[in-house]
């Protein structure tokens, strides 16, 4: 057994021994822990610096879980697009295979909290997702989600993207995990090595807050990086966490700063049990606009809604434009409106 695997065992997963180790009364703790399941890796908990700080709020359970009835489980309806269970085909030319039911760290405001850690959710079975990528020349990429993928040991990792491999018309592969963020340790050479022989691979990982972005996390991305795979970051914008313009300017900077490219802020998907970690759409334009001009374009990541329905993401603009005949008139970060002939 790899010293990665032993680790997980160690997890906290008792609300009971949660309030010892900080000597807080954890409330409903357990009750919301048997619907939506609580595990947290001794170093992600190590991260937290008091009860209910940023990185409290994303992986302890909270009673406000279970008192949202307005949303729906699965309002990106990944169930109705998944033509082979565990495999959902959103966009022509891609699709998302759930290679894994679990992580290391149940997430509070997962979107797929619907079924992650749960008998729920199950992986695709490989045969039927195989053969239905086989059948649909126009798939070019595969990403690999969960759950977390990295969940998996390297042999059947390996064994999953080489198959993936056969098949000529797919190519480039993708993995989504937040494993460098909340058990970097799970990140080995021997996983990087096996990773390498995979390429075109790309990772996005997922932070949401700067003080995630520690020695561990940073050196479980260099590994990634050394191995050649390009990392971008999706985070979400979540309330009481990160919806603050000096947060996300300092998370996006040290995110360049360890060599992931910030890709998306993500709005909240309108998922049950994930309400109070709703913002408004202006603050994530405020954000935004905080961050344009004041940081390089290398630290601007898009921010998008998930259409409910699995209408597909859509991008909000922040900068502002009005035109007037062949004029353009453009606001700048300073928040000057500037004048712009364009072609008449
Ligand atoms: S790691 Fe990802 S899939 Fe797992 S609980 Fe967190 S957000 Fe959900």
């Amino acid at each position: 057994m790899e010293k990665w695997e032993q680790s997980l065992k160690d997890c906290v997963t008792s609300p009971e021994e949660l309030a010892g180790l900080f000597r807080v009364d954890t409330g409903d703790c357990a009750t919301v822990s048997r619907r939506y399941p609580m595990r947290i890796t001794r170093y992600y908990l190590g991260l937290v610096q008091k009860p209910g700080d940023a990185i409290w709020r994303q992986c302890v359970p909270q009673t406000e879980e279970l008192a949202d009835f307005s949303q729906s489980p699965d309002p990106l309806d990944e169930e109705r697009l998944s033509p082979v269970p565990g495999l959902i085909h959103r966009y022509p030319d891609r699709v998302v295979w759930i290679a894994s039911a679990s992580c290391p760290v149940y997430c509070r405001f997962c979107m797929r909290k619907r079924g992650v850690g749960c008998a729920a959710m199950a992986p695709a079975a490989p045969e039927a997702a195989l053969a239905y990528i086989e059948a649909h020349p126009e798939i070019r990429d595969v990403i690999l989600s969960g759950g977390d993928p990295l969940m998996l040991h390297d042999d059947q990792l390996d064994a999953l993207l080489s198959s993936i491999r056969q098949i000529p018309h797919v190519e480039i592969v993708r993995i989504g995990t937040r494993v460098p963020v909340t058990f970097p340790e799970r990140v080995t050479a021997r996983l990087a090595r096996m990773l390498k022989k995979h390429h075109p691979l790309f990772i996005n990982t997922h932070f949401n807050h700067p003080d995630e972005i520690t020695p561990q996390s940073a050196k479980a991305c260099a590994t990634l990086s050394d191995a050649g795979i390009p990392l971008g970051n999706q985070c979400v914008l979540l309330k009481g966490v990160n919806d603050d313009p000096q947060v996300m300017r300092r998370l996006m900077l040290k995110l360049l700063s360890i060599r992931v490219r910030p890709y998306y802020i993500h709005q909240m998907d309108l998922v049950k049990g994930t309400a109070h970690f709703r913002t408004p759409v202006t603050s994530g334009i405020r954000i935004l606009n905080a961050l344009r001009g004041h940081c390089s374009g290398l630290a601007q990541p898009h921010y998008v809604i998930d259409l409910p329905g699995g209408k597909g993401k859509v991008e909000i603009p922040s900068g502002k434009v009005r035109r007037d005949g062949a004029t353009l008139y453009l606001t700048n970060y300073l928040g000057e409106e500037i004048a712009y002939e364009d072609l008449g």
